[in-house]
Order: C-alpha cells, then sequence, then structure tokens
C-alpha cells in the first residue's frame, strides 16, 4: 500500500498511513506483538482507527482509490479484537 499522504490530514486525527503500516506488519510478520503496541500507543494518542467515524473524506483526496474505510475498519477489527 502507498504512503503518498494525499488523504491527511484526518478531521479526527486518525493518522492513516501508520494505521495500515501496523495492518501490514501483521501480515507480512504474522506476529502480533509489536505490532500491537504500537496500535495502543496510537489509541492512547487519539490517532487510532478506532477513531474513525467513516465520514469518508480521505477516500475522495486517495489518487489511487483505495478503500480507506475499508481498510481502517479491518485494522480496528484486528488490533481490537
Ligand atoms: S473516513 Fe475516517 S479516516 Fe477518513 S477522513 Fe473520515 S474520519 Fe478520517
Amino acid at each position: 500500500m502507498y504512503a503518498c499522504n494525499y488523504c491527511m490530514p484526518c478531521k479526527n486525527g486518525v493518522d492513516i498511513p501508520l494505521n495500515f503500516s501496523l495492518l501490514n506488519d501483521v501480515y507480512i510478520y504474522q506476529n502480533m506483538g509489536k505490532p500491537s503496541g504500537n496500535y495502543s500507543f496510537l489509541s492512547a494518542k487519539k490517532m487510532s482507527a478506532s477513531f474513525c467515524d467513516e465520514c469518508g473524506e480521505c477516500e475522495e483526496k486517495c489518487t489511487q482509490n483505495i478503500p480507506i474505510r475499508k481498510y481502517l475498519k479491518e485494522t480496528r477489527e484486528t488490533f481490537e479484537k
């Protein structure tokens, strides 16, 4: 996934590229340990996927047509299950 940052900033403070990076880490390394700790840090800073209200503004800015809301939901479900 790209990290061009065109989707940023999010009005709710969600760090979209960082959330996606953590989700990627889980798939690449098949290990929740470190990504999970980093996600907790993002949550404490109110920058995690759980602060997305699915407004869709970021998807309008995305030049790659990435379904950001869908992947943020997946991120949330991965780290908050
Ligand atoms: S859909 Fe979620 S991440 Fe995207 S701008 Fe809206 S609140 Fe932010």
